[in-house]
């Protein structure tokens, strides 16, 4: 029988055929394509041929296609739907794609081709686009290290082996840890929850087999609980088990992972010729040093943390009159903001969820992305990776134009957060390929029969990945690899972070949140307050996330820490750290820095995005329409078609004229001085 991995796809929209997939064809299939991609990429590198473009940098481009067929489904099943044989193949995988690719690199007649032509471009008569992805093509094998030789090439070579299982063990301490622990509540302990949370933890225990409601270390769950539940105990109990993920001392701690990766990283920019990693890390970045990332941080600290301070103040009283002890504890912040944001804006998260129904959150997504672009939605049914899964055919004037994948529900087997992933990139060139984008949420799967129903946190993420889906879904370039959301790390949260805006404009939420019963769109003066909370403890929001990117930043500025913990420690010292609030990723949990290498000394780049989206939408504003139809196409055709095709800075200042600064990111968060 043929491994169906392998075999052509004749699904629809050539969607993998995940119901024919067994978890036993991925590991022949994968050596089966490894091994065709090793005779491709003999076949450039021995060519006898002198190189050009087509039979080097094209050929490269087109090489590794059975891999593409291997990898896309199983990476889907293995964030999304992970079972203990996933992840075994998973830590039977990441070695042997490491050091394949190390291989790659390493090849020295492949390089010298790539090199030589790098240095006759000129004479090349290459295109813009051409010219850009030899670029790419040769900065990649320099950084990945192929000019090493040697000693030093065969350290590269273990190191990134080493990297990426300690990436992999981190992130499957942090799954089993958070799988694990589970809290049990009495019935009396749900009376003064709301009735969605309530009903969530009676779920949430039926899924763990319990017969009775229990909290769990998913954060849709954790975080409302922490929110509502006045027993302060119980917040403490539940609070410090999120914060101990992956530092509980059993085989499951990430702790000496941290320490081994630091130092890891650091002789890997060395070994590169990079004073340390942070450096080696910005240069193609759109910040490209950390004197500047450092700057923007610090310049937005000073004014967030004394919002924070000035908010800890007023939620003290509050503590102090419900006759609990001083000190205000971070178990303490979700709660007493709750409480404070009810007096100042009566906003209840109770009223406010009947109007925010996941599909009609959906339908709002979907029509923005129609008013501005001119796309339309077809749901359609497919075999998926998972029953939750729902499809969509993207189109536009009628032609096909992209598939959506939208999987939205928490489950035991998916990892935490929230992402967006291209199962399949848009291409022209060797192949004429159409995008198949997944968006993958931990929203609260409701009790069967009853609606699913979001925060307003819930939302926002809704419409902060199908921003990124519209990066993917939109992209118009000739080449993979820069197709989509491939651009530099302080790029691409731009499209997400700018298309939440549109969450916030009134007319869309008057015409999407519409209440679950009666169907009544939300009431003015509830909109009103929604839109007017939105600023609500921005403090807080911006100092756990500043102390995390700077955590991040400072583990990589310099030499590699011996012990991290007491690092972090130093670090939120020296920045004066509010004592009761945490970081929004401690490092035994930070997955954006130590699952693999995408966000290392790069998690700042949410806050310059946010520079960005801030201005960006002030462009909209400016023209006095959110769905303003010239400024929607400039956006298109100078950011979202673009992918990484253009330097960002670049694309940004055609779209915009200019750069951006950090006053309408100050604005935003409502820390402008006045
Ligand atoms: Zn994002």
């Amino acid at each position: 029988m043929t491994n169906p991995l392998l075999a052509p796809w004749d699904t629809p929209f050539g969607l993998p055929p995940f119901d024919k997939i067994r978890d036993e064809d991925f590991a022949p299939a994968l050596e089966e394509a490894l091994a065709a991609h090793e005779v491709e990429i003999a076949d450039i590198a021995d060519n006898p041929d002198a190189p050009s473009f087509d039979n080097t940098i094209l050929a490269l481009e087109a090489s590794g296609e059975k891999l593409e067929k291997v990898l896309a489904p199983f990476f889907a099943l293995a964030g999304a739907d992970s079972t203990p044989a996933r992840e075994a193949l998973q830590r039977e995988f990441s070695p042997k794609l490491a050091a394949h690719f190390a291989d790659i690199n390493a090849n020295r007649d492949l390089f010298a081709r790539v090199a030589m032509l790098w240095e006759t471009r000129d004479e090349l008569g290459l295109d813009a686009d051409q010219a850009r992805l030899l670029y790419l093509s040769h900065r990649g094998f320099v950084r990945a290290g192929a000019a090493l030789t040697g000693d030093k090439a065969k350290r590269m070579k273990e190191i990134m082996g080493r990297l990426a299982e300690l990436g992999t063990a981190f992130t499957q301490n942090l799954l089993a840890d958070e799988r694990d622990w589970f809290m049990e509540l009495a019935e009396a302990d749900l009376a003064p929850l709301p009735a969605w949370l309530a009903s969530a933890a009676r779920a949430a225990g039926e899924e763990r087999g319990k017969d009775g409601p229990v909290i769990t270390l998913s954060r849709s769950l954790i975080t409302p609980f922490l929110q509502f539940s006045p027993d302060r105990a119980l917040r403490q109990k539940a609070f410090s088990a999120w914060t101990a993920r992956g530092a509980g001392g059993g085989a499951t701690d990430n702790r000496a992972i941290v320490t081994e990766i630091l130092a890891l990283r650091e002789e890997r920019a060395h070994l590169l010729g990079y004073d340390n990693f942070a450096r080696f890390k910005l240069e193609p970045e759109m910040a490209h040093a950390p004197e500047r990332v450092r700057a923007l941080l610090k310049q937005v600290w000073d004014p967030a943390r004394e919002a924070a301070l000035s908010d800890q103040a007023e939620m003290e009283k509050l503590l102090v009159a419900d006759g609990e002890a001083l000190p205000f504890q971070p178990w303490d912040w979700r709660y007493y903001a709750e409480k404070r944001r009810k007096v100042l804006h009566d906003i209840d998260e109770t009223a406010l969820k009947p109007y925010l129904q996941l599909d009609r959150m959906i339908e709002a997504a979907f029509d923005c992305a129609n008013r501005l672009f001119g796309l339309e939605f077809e749901e359609v049914t497919l075999p998926g990776y998972h029953p939750d899964c729902r499809h969509f055919e993207v189109k536009r004037n009628g032609e096909h134009l992209a598939l959506f994948i939208g999987d939205y529900f928490a489950r035991g087997s998916k990892r935490s957060g929230a992402w967006c992933s291209a199962i399949r990139s848009q291409a022209k060139l060797p192949r004429a390929q159409s995008p198949i984008v997944v968006n993958v949420c931990n929203f609260t799967k409701p009790a069967k029969g009853e609606p699913a129903l979001l925060s307003y946190d819930d939302a926002r993420t809704l419409f902060h990945e199908f921003g990124h889906a519209l990066h993917q879904m939109l992209s118009d370039v000739t080449f993979e690899r820069v197709s989509g959301t491939s651009v530099s790390r302080d790029f691409v949260e731009l499209p997400s972070q700018l298309y939440e805006h549109w969450l916030e404009v009134p007319e869309v939420l008057q015409r999407f949140a519409t209440h679950v019963e009666t169907g009544e769109p939300m009431p003015q003066e509830m909109l009103d307050k929604v839109l007017g909370a939105a600023t609500f403890d921005m403090g807080f929001a911006t100092v756990e996330y500043i102390a995390s990117a700077l955590v991040d930043l400072e583990f990589h500025d310099g030499p590699a820490p011996a012990d991290p913990m007491q690092k972090q420690q130093e670090i939120l010292d020296d920045i004066g750290m509010p004592q009761a609030i945490v970081m929004r990723h401690a490092t035994p949990q930070f997955a954006h820095v130590f699952s693999g290498d995408g966000y290392s000394s790069g998690y700042y780049s949410y806050m310059w995005s946010e520079v960005m989206d801030a201005d960006a939408f002030e462009a909209f504003e400016e023209a006095g329409d959110a769905f303003d139809p010239k400024i929607a196409r400039s956006l298109e055709e100078n950011i979202l078609s673009k992918g990484g095709s253009v330097e960002a800075d670049e694309l940004y200042t055609r779209f915009r004229g200019r750069m951006p600064g950090p006053e309408a990111l100050l604005k935003g968060r409502g820390l402008a001085a006045e």
